[in-house]
């Protein structure tokens, strides 16, 4: 299944399944063969050169394009509703991958003060050695939204369901504003996937993923993508000369003017790819199309599982409380039904009466959930940030980050909702008494 945009158009279940794939030409099989190769034979010497100057598509080396990986390109461009996508080597590659088009030295972005932790670190340290830097906002509070874009603003930036878990951002009234300055909007949807929320149709110019999560689903293989809506005008202004301006490295070439719709997707491999090397391997995306297949149904029941363990949290004497939008009692319940509609995801955070040492005994009692530093994972995840992730950090800094001592953050599997219950009650009952 190719093109399903002048074709019938197929239910998530079914893309899910067959978006971008096809039996293999050379031998009929069924499921995307790993095409595990570095090169490609060229027909003759005029295709070579029509491959190189971008005249033609086709496949040159794999550290620009592979077809196995192409598969999952089309799968999540299709699932999003953009209209392509740059696979790559882990989430924080597709963060630099998504950012390196539109940015140069002294240039910035405006991000939410939401961020899953090493985005943070990516943001407000790494990427100052390019040049680059980042606003950090509340994006509850529009005008300080606005206020914080100026000239040399390119890009605006939020997760839709926030790491660590709770928040959910109003991800149309961000795009109105991005839109009114002239900006893209990027949308790190990792924690909430295609089936819980979709940004490109709430207003996102561009979609970012770790695929690492919840798309592969079974904790094997990092992976990122970044996924184009299609709709943003690059040459509206001169704030995007990468896409706008002819290209030096192909004989002045322009990309918005050449690939119109496809510009950021070509120059994300003809440029990015191509220079900065941040490619996805075939055995990655395999295992990651394989995750894919079982999407929906696995987004269900982690958000199934969500909801009835937020629940059982929220009464129990021994929790102080509970951050899970999915609960009535959390800010964000109402927004959930416009930019989630389909649950508020399966992440968040609980207080633990008894402070850090009780915390530290509960993630040590726990025999079902695993003390690990991932999400999104088919199995139920602990981790107690204020002793791991944000152990630098003072308490102030932590109570902020959403990472207060008594606090610990969980990703629901897809066990039994009972079992997982059972496991709590008993590591609560050892941790707090
Ligand atoms: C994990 C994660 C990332 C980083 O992805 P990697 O694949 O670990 O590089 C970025 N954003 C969010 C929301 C994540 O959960």
């Amino acid at each position: 299944m190719t093109d399903t945009k002048d074709g019938p158009s197929y239910g998530f279940d079914t893309l899910q399944i067959h978006a971008g794939a096809r039996p293999d030409p050379a031998t009929g099989a069924r499921q995307t063969p790993i095409y595990q190769t570095t090169a490609y034979v060229f027909r003759d010497a005029d295709h070579a050169a029509a491959l190189f100057n971008l005249q033609e598509v086709g496949f040159i080396y794999s550290r620009l394009t592979n077809p196995t990986v192409a598969v999952l390109q089309e799968r999540l461009a299709t699932l999003e509703g953009g209209v392509g996508a740059v696979c790559c080597s882990s989430g924080h590659a597709a963060q630099i991958m998504a950012l390196f088009p539109l940015m140069s030295p002294g240039k910035n972005i405006v991000a939410s003060t939401r961020l899953y932790g090493g985005t943070v670190t990516q943001f407000s340290q790494t990427i100052k050695r390019f040049g680059w830097s980042a606003k950090f906002v509340d994006f509850d509070d529009l005008d300080a939204v606005r206020d914080a874009i100026d000239d040399d603003t390119r890009a605006v930036f939020g997760e839709a369901i926030a790491n660590p878990g709770g928040y959910i951002m109003d991800v149309r009234a961000i795009a109105d504003i991005a839109d009114a300055a002239g900006l893209p909007l990027i949308i790190d949807n990792t924690t909430a996937t295609p089936y819980l929320c979709r940004p490109i149709e709430q207003g996102a110019t561009l979609v970012v993923h770790s695929t690492t999560k919840y798309l592969t689903g079974n904790g094997t293989v990092t992976g990122g993508a970044v996924i184009d809506s299609g709709k943003f005008d690059w040459s509206a202004s001169d704030k995007f000369p990468s896409l706008s301006a002819p290209e030096p490295a192909y004989h002045g070439l322009k990309f918005h003017e050449t690939f119109g719709p496809l510009a950021y997707t070509f120059h994300g491999i003809a440029i990015g790819l191509r220079d900065l090397g941040m490619t996805m391997n075939p055995q990655a995306a395999h295992y990651t199309l394989m995750g894919i297949e079982t999407l929906s149904l696995r987004m269900e029941r982690h958000v199934e599982n969500a909801v009835k363990i937020a629940k059982w949290l929220e009464d129990d004497p021994r929790v102080d409380f509970v951050t899970y939008a999915g609960l009535e009692s959390s800010p964000y319940y109402e927004r959930t039904k416009t930019v989630c509609p389909r649950g508020a995801g399966a992440l968040f955070t609980f207080a633990v009466k008894g402070g850090y040492e009780a915390c530290v005994k509960l993630v040590d009692s726990l025999e079902i959930f695993s003390h690990v530093a991932n999400l999104g994972d088919t199995r139920s995840l602990i981790i107690h940030s204020a002793s791991t992730t944000h152990r630098q950090l003072t308490p102030e800094q932590q109570a902020a980050a959403g990472a207060a001592p008594n606090v610990v953050r969980v990703s629901i599997g897809i066990e039994d909702a009972d079992d997982l219950i059972a496991d709590l009650d008993r590591a609560l009952s050892r941790a707090v008494g």
